[in-house]
């Protein structure tokens, strides 16, 4: 009956109540974590950031799985900064100062035609395949008569 007596003590003891204590602070604060982190992730990627957080505060586990296969997969800044990119490259292009007559899209000038609204900008050279405006009658590349 000793080591039944033992096991009661050790349930009752007050080093076993302490143990439960840890064990609850400790799943608390994992909770609260899921909950902060969710929030701020889902701020990052620019998706409901309080409703998440929400949910995850209802369905710690659960919530966090379904937020983690839904979530969009692209962090916020890194739109941005794709957004940006792209940008750039169009105002170096509208930086050479040629925009398309009919679309007014930046065109690189030896362009033949424009790639936005098809329009013919330029003929090439029948010999040396320049790109020569349509109204010109030579080439002033290679003295050819157009
Ligand atoms: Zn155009
Ligand atoms: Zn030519």
């Amino acid at each position: 009956m000793d080591a039944i007596n033992n096991i009661v003590n050790f349930f009752s003891s007050p080093f076993f109540r302490f143990l439960l204590v840890l064990i609850r602070v400790f799943f608390v604060v994992l909770w609260v974590s899921i909950v902060f982190w969710t929030y701020r992730d889902a701020k990052n990627r620019g998706t409901m950031a309080v409703y998440w957080s929400i949910v995850t505060l209802v369905f710690p586990l659960l919530g966090l799985l379904i937020y983690l296969v839904v979530r969009p997969p692209e962090l916020l800044e890194e739109t941005k900064e794709r957004d940006l990119e792209i940008k750039a490259k169009e105002s170096s292009l509208a930086r050479s100062g040629v925009v398309c007559p009919a679309c007014m899209k930046p065109v690189e000038s030896e362009f033949l035609i424009c790639p936005y609204c098809l329009k013919k900008l330029k003929k090439a050279c029948s010999e040396c395949e320049h790109a020569l405006r349509l109204n010109w009658t030579i080439c002033p590349y290679c003295q050819t008569s157009q």
